[in-house]
């Protein structure tokens, strides 16, 4: 992985940076509900402001599917952005044209400007290159600070890449280095966590990460699926039995490489999907029946993890152990989390984890700060952990 950053430009002196930024953020009755996402892209404005370049914002918001859709406008962002800045910033109702690029013109040396919805045009989700030669076109240089949507080969995240100098933004350059640290070049021991539903969702990534890590371990309902294929009981549990062949090869596929495979030793049941459902904890084997279902790994089970767990260096971690949105279910999950996190602390570990539950699940375990990284960037971090090439970092090398 080789990119610029924005240690590398030079001089920006009134110059325009075109910085595609991910704002796609949740609003519930007009008001933004969660601005992590305006706050993750700060430090990439702060940096190029005080270089005295004009900061242009380019940034999609939900589904317009290359039409206006005036509900579906970014000029609600613009003041929300302005307060947590702590400086003015425009608003240009067009992302590209001639009032767009006379506003860009019109700021003043370390102005900022949001540009409207880029998913307003056809071009930007089928990478048009006429429509990302209109966006070159409002800039010296490009900036990506969007890793979310590096996943997406669109005009703002790959094709005018392509057309101007092109720099990682200080946030993809956070999130590109944690990543790298996990599992481009690690330090070993790894071990990764896979949980979660299903494993017809994670077969990629199961597939890469046994053939890079030092060990693996499988929770959550996709571990029924394992358990299943290898004989043993999981009654009324999620399982995907049509996956058990699957499975199978997976921990073939494991063996070869050297990929050492915890699954769970002990699990916890309960007939009933509800939070202080009756339940009881179970060695691997014990008779299961139709109406008895796996919730979460048991004490021996995340006894076994957290030994592995202090035995490693790096730890990649995608999905809950178990329904961690029903105590007690949370349990397996919530002592893993914390021991990463202890470990991580006392600088033992470099822990990363992704994924959209994932993030929930450590965060209701209220260890995200104390982890190395923790990405919120959904797709973009799956698809990366999949081992898939994003086309926009690539575009950035
Ligand atoms: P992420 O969004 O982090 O990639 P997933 O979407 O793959 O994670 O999985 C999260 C879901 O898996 C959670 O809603 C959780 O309740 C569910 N889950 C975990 N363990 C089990 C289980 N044993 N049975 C059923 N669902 C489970
Ligand atoms: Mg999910």
């Amino acid at each position: 992985m080789t990119f610029k950053t924005l240690d590398d430009v030079s001089d920006l002196h009134g110059k325009t940076a075109l910085v595609r930024v991910d704002f796609n953020v949740p609003v519930e009755d007009g008001r933004i509900t969660d601005d992590t996402r305006l706050k993750v892209a700060l430090p990439t404005i702060r940096k190029l402001t005080e270089k005295a370049a004009k900061v242009a914002l380019l940034a999609h918001f939900d589904r317009p599917k290359g039409k206006v859709v005036p509900e579906m406008s970014l000029a609600f962002v613009a003041p929300a952005l302005s307060d947590l800045l702590g400086a003015p910033v425009q608003f240009a109702s067009d992302c590209v044209g001639d009032d767009a690029k006379a506003l860009i013109e019109g700021l003043p040396d370390g102005g900022v400007i949001l540009l409207e919805n880029v998913r307003f045009y056809p071009g930007e989700e089928k990478n048009d290159p006429a429509f990302a030669q209109q966006l070159a076109d409002l800039g010296d240089i490009y900036v990506n600070d969007a890793f979310s949507a590096a996943h997406r080969a669109h005009a703002s995240t790959e094709g005018v890449a392509k057309l101007l100098p092109a720099y990682a933004g200080e946030s993809m350059r956070r999130e590109l280095d944690a990543l790298n640290a996990a599992l481009g070049a690690p330090v070993k021991p790894t071990i990764g966590i896979v949980g979660g539903s299903k494993v017809s969702t994670k077969l990629d990534l199961l597939k890469n990460l046994v053939g890079k890590l030092d060990a693996l371990a499988i929770g959550g309902g996709m571990a029924n699926t394992f358990l299943y294929a290898q004989g043993h009981e999981v009654g009324g549990s999620l399982c995907e039995k049509d996956l058990k062949d699957t499975a199978l090869e997976i921990l073939k596929e494991a063996e070869a490489k050297g990929c050492r495979i915890l699954l769970p030793l002990d699990v916890v049941v309960a007939q009933e999907f509800k939070a202080n459902a009756a339940n009881r904890t179970v060695d691997l084997g014990a008779e299961l029946s139709a109406d008895d279902k796996i919730f979460d790994a048991g004490p021996r089970t995340v006894a076994q993890l957290k030994d592995v767990i202090a035995n490693s260096r790096t730890l990649i971690w995608n999905g809950p152990l178990g329904v961690f949105e029903l105590p007690p279910f949370d349990a397996a999950t919530v002592e893993a989390a914390k021991f990463a996190a202890l470990q991580t602390k006392s600088g033992k570990l470099v822990a990363v984890a992704g994924g959209g539950d994932t993030v929930a699940a450590l965060n209701h375990a209220d260890v995200v700060q104390d982890m190395t990284f923790v990405s919120t960037a959904g797709g973009a971090f799956l698809e990366w952990m999949e081992g898939k090439e994003l086309p926009g970092v690539a575009a950035l090398g």
